[in-house]
């Protein structure tokens, strides 16, 4: 690789500097800060960091930190990957990744959505990764669509490789624009935000649906689909799916050989095998081929505490974080239907102070089993989902709601703060 400038060296080690002291005063792990410090000094930072390396970007709206990590995991069998592995996903965080890797050939960075022009355009990335859009706490449909549209504007006439998901219509939009793009069908349990066309608001027409919107009727299993079930395409206008070359199936991958792959992975449920078709074909894009990949994806068990678990007094309780809509709908795929489920909400900066998307999630996939709720916005969650008719146990806190179960295990969905808060109480995982 070539040198950097001095004034970008002086830049990055001061930066890393500020990362350590960071660090070594307790506060947190310094890829922010560091990256702040770094990009004051030199404001072209993180171009002249980026030169000369093999960079893939990873958005979404679910699972880019999840993913970001497959993909780091898979491309470290070609030598070594700068990541921000802490989901620091804004540029001070990129900077901070590829300064504390300044040897590695390859990057892999998660990048936040409303970001990702803005680091295409600095970085010069070859490879971009898009999965999916969906209303967070405080976007709603037009805002992703606004979102979509400046994801276009940003690919367009540009030399790059995108890996995208064709299932997700809004994605599929935002991609379309790009040179070169490896469409992957990779689902889309979540649909309330993809009933009209992106490119002219018709309405979109899927086959084989048997997704019915909340107050209907609800068959099949939340979370399952079927290949038929996947696609669409607008009445109005020639918007439609665009033929995939990878396919998530059940519980394989299908490439673009026809060729199927268990996905025989750690991480639990249909949400990281999409992840993981995903990082197969971004591993494709970058010369490493499934045999190789593969193999690497299974080492990874957990990503920043989720999936991990945590104890106390012969309580396992496993953590699923979920922060939107779509998340939730993923995180019950995940659950272990003989098992206790404790959910806990909050309504901190991180999370959105507005809960009233806990309207938006259909519930009553959790009837039949003991539900507990506690958070900051436990009473939200309790009217919402005594309005599903879910049977339901209030709790003062995570841990009495811990304390409240048989010894043995339980599943826990908590969103942002409340994660975290369940993570640093209860530390120590096991
Ligand atoms: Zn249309």
């Amino acid at each position: 690789m070539s040198q950097l400038p001095l004034r970008a060296q002086l830049a990055s080690a001061l930066g890393r500097t500020a990362a350590t002291l960071s660090r070594a005063t307790g506060r947190g792990d310094g890829s922010v800060i560091g990256g702040r410090v770094g990009l004051a000094l030199e404001p072209d930072l993180l171009r002249q960091l980026a030169q000369d390396r093999k960079l893939a970007l990873v958005s979404a709206t679910n699972g880019k930190t999840t993913t970001t990590r497959l993909i780091t995991s898979a491309l470290q069998d070609l030598g070594d990957v700068a990541t921000n592995a802490f989901g620091a996903n804004m540029p001070a965080g990129h900077v901070s990744a590829l300064s504390s890797a300044k040897d590695a050939p390859y990057g892999v960075l998660e990048v936040d959505e409303k970001y990702l022009p803005e680091v295409v355009d600095t970085t010069g990335a070859g490879v971009i990764v898009l999965m999916n859009l969906s209303r967070d706490q405080m976007d709603r449909a037009a805002e992703i669509w606004l979102l979509a549209q400046k994801w276009r504007r940003a690919l367009a006439g540009r030399n790059v490789h995108v890996i995208a998901n064709a299932d997700d219509p809004l994605v599929t939009w935002g991609a379309s624009t790009a040179a070169r793009v490896t469409w992957v069908s990779a689902g889309q349990p979540w649909k309330e935000d993809s009933w009209c066309c992106p490119e002219c608001g018709g309405p979109l027409d899927r086959k084989g649906l048997d997704y019915v919107p909340p107050g209907g009727h609800v068959s099949g299993v939340p979370g399952q689909s079927t290949q038929a079930e996947n696609d669409w395409a607008c009445r109005e206008c020639s918007f439609r799916r665009p033929a995939p070359s990878w396919i998530l199936d059940g519980e394989a991958a299908i490439d673009p050989q026809g060729r199927r792959w268990t996905l025989d992975i750690q991480l639990p449920g249909r949400a990281n095998r999409a992840n993981a078709v995903i990082a197969l074909a971004t591993a494709e894009a970058f010369g490493l081929p499934v045999e190789r990949a593969l193999p690497r994806l299974r080492e990874v068990r957990s990503v920043a505490g989720r999936y991990t678990t945590v104890e106390r007094d012969g309580r396992q309780a496993r953590l699923l974080l979920a922060k939107n809509p779509a998340g939730w709908l993923e995180a019950f795929d995940v659950l272990d239907p003989a098992l206790p489920v404790i959910l806990s909400v909050n309504a901190q900066g991180p999370d959105g102070r507005d809960t009233s998307w806990l309207w938006d999630v259909d519930y009553r996939v959790l009837r039949g089993r003991p539900v507990y709720v506690t958070g900051e916005r436990r009473l939200d969650l309790a009217l919402r989902l005594d309005v599903a008719d879910v049977p339901f146990q209030l709790m003062g806190s995570f841990g009495q709601a811990l304390a409240a179960q048989p010894p043995g295990k339980v599943d826990v969905i908590a969103n942002y703060t409340a994660f975290q808060q369940i993570r640093s109480e209860f530390g120590r995982a096991v």
